[in-house]
């Protein structure tokens, strides 16, 4: 949320501080909106949130590219003593970031153990210049869902002009796979011969991809751009667990051929099952359906099959709630950008 309202939004970390929480109360004026407030009744919750903001204005970044400085901190409580920790984010290189909440949920796992980090952390605060509405990349979205006890987590933001605290539920940045809603062949924005490519082309995929770690979230993906052409991909691991992601495998396929514009992505897992999409996956697919909006297109129709005729089918827009990409930050360069790549008849490939 709310952190994000800069380019740099995208990248992170940071600091690996932990400070005992033993200092003087907090001085500064936090109050919760009155949303939030409703959220927050628990009077000793509120003043951790206050005392993590406190801390957080000095958690450690180094925003190279962006200049966006995420600062988060939470409060844990451990044998009866508070503990604040703290993260931020680090850019480095092409445009790679270690992010603010995943570096703080790390910092607390390696001050504290897993186990505090999945039943002591109940929420991420944010101090920031001014609080927007983009939750978490979805990458840090399959972190925080992976390690804490994320249907009870609370993301806060703390405004520095106004000392302002919105809360929010983490949750309401999910949206899982068994929501999209049902899809016939009738309702969706290709043909039954589109859909039935597509779903060929992605079991097709499936059948590929390194598997060496990924066993059962392995999946397909294809996807049909506008100019006609298809484009496919399946996950890939490796050693270092740069995991390469289907959708954004196809994608980056796409765009190297100047094909930016995409409408309709299917992803298929194992037959029988819904396949599960991760968030990470659906941050490159909100990214790309951006680029449609800002031609005047459609969003791109991601599709998901139990590979038995039954079809689910949602938007990224809607998959990845709260979400940001290039087209809030750079708007102009992301026009200057699609201008320049712009091909009549885009390469085959
Ligand atoms: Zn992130």
């Amino acid at each position: 949320m709310i952190r994000y309202i800069a380019p740099g939004s995208l990248f992170l970390i940071a600091i690996l501080a932990a400070v005992a929480a033993s200092g003087p109360p907090s001085t500064a004026s936090w109050h919760l909106t009155s949303e939030s407030e409703a959220l927050i009744p628990d009077a000793t919750l509120r003043a951790q949130i206050f005392r993590a903001l406190d801390a957080a204005e000095s958690a450690g970044t180094d925003p190279s590219i962006s200049h966006f400085k995420v600062r988060a901190a939470t409060v844990v409580t451990v044998n009866k003593e508070d503990h604040i920790v703290l993260g931020g984010n680090t850019e480095y290189e092409v445009p790679e970031a270690i992010h603010g909440e995943s570096s703080l949920l790390n910092h607390v796992t390696t001050l504290y153990g897993p186990d505090v980090t999945r039943h002591a952390v109940r929420f991420v605060a944010f101090f920031s210049e001014r609080c927007g509405v983009s939750g978490s990349c979805g990458d840090c979205r399959d972190f925080q869902h992976a390690v804490t006890d994320y249907a009870h987590l609370f993301i806060v933001c703390g405004q520095a002009s106004d000392h302002t605290v919105r809360v929010t539920r983490f949750s309401d940045q999910l949206v899982d796979e068994d929501k999209f809603p049902v899809a016939s062949r009738d309702s969706l924005p290709i043909t039954s011969g589109e859909l039935a490519q597509l779903t060929q082309s992605a079991a097709e995929a499936r059948l590929g991809g390194v598997t060496l770690f990924t066993t059962a979230r392995h999946t397909g993906a294809a996807g049909l751009s506008f100019s006609g052409k298809i484009y496919r991909a399946a996950g890939g691991d490796d050693a270092a667990f740069h995991y390469r992601f289907p959708i954004g495998g196809l994608l980056q396929q796409a765009a190297t051929e100047r094909d930016y514009f995409l409408r309709a992505i299917v992803v298929v897992g194992e037959k029988g099952q819904w396949p599960a999409v991760s968030y990470r996956d659906r941050q490159y697919g909100f990214e790309s359906s951006s680029f449609n909006h800002e031609a005047g297109k459609p969003p791109i129709a991601l599709i998901i099959t139990d590979g038995l005729g039954h079809f689910r089918a949602t938007t990224f827009e809607a998959a990845l709630p709260h979400a940001f990409s290039t087209v809030n930050f750079m708007p102009q360069a992301l026009k200057d950008f699609l201008a320049a790549h712009q091909t009549q008849t885009p390469t085959a490939k």
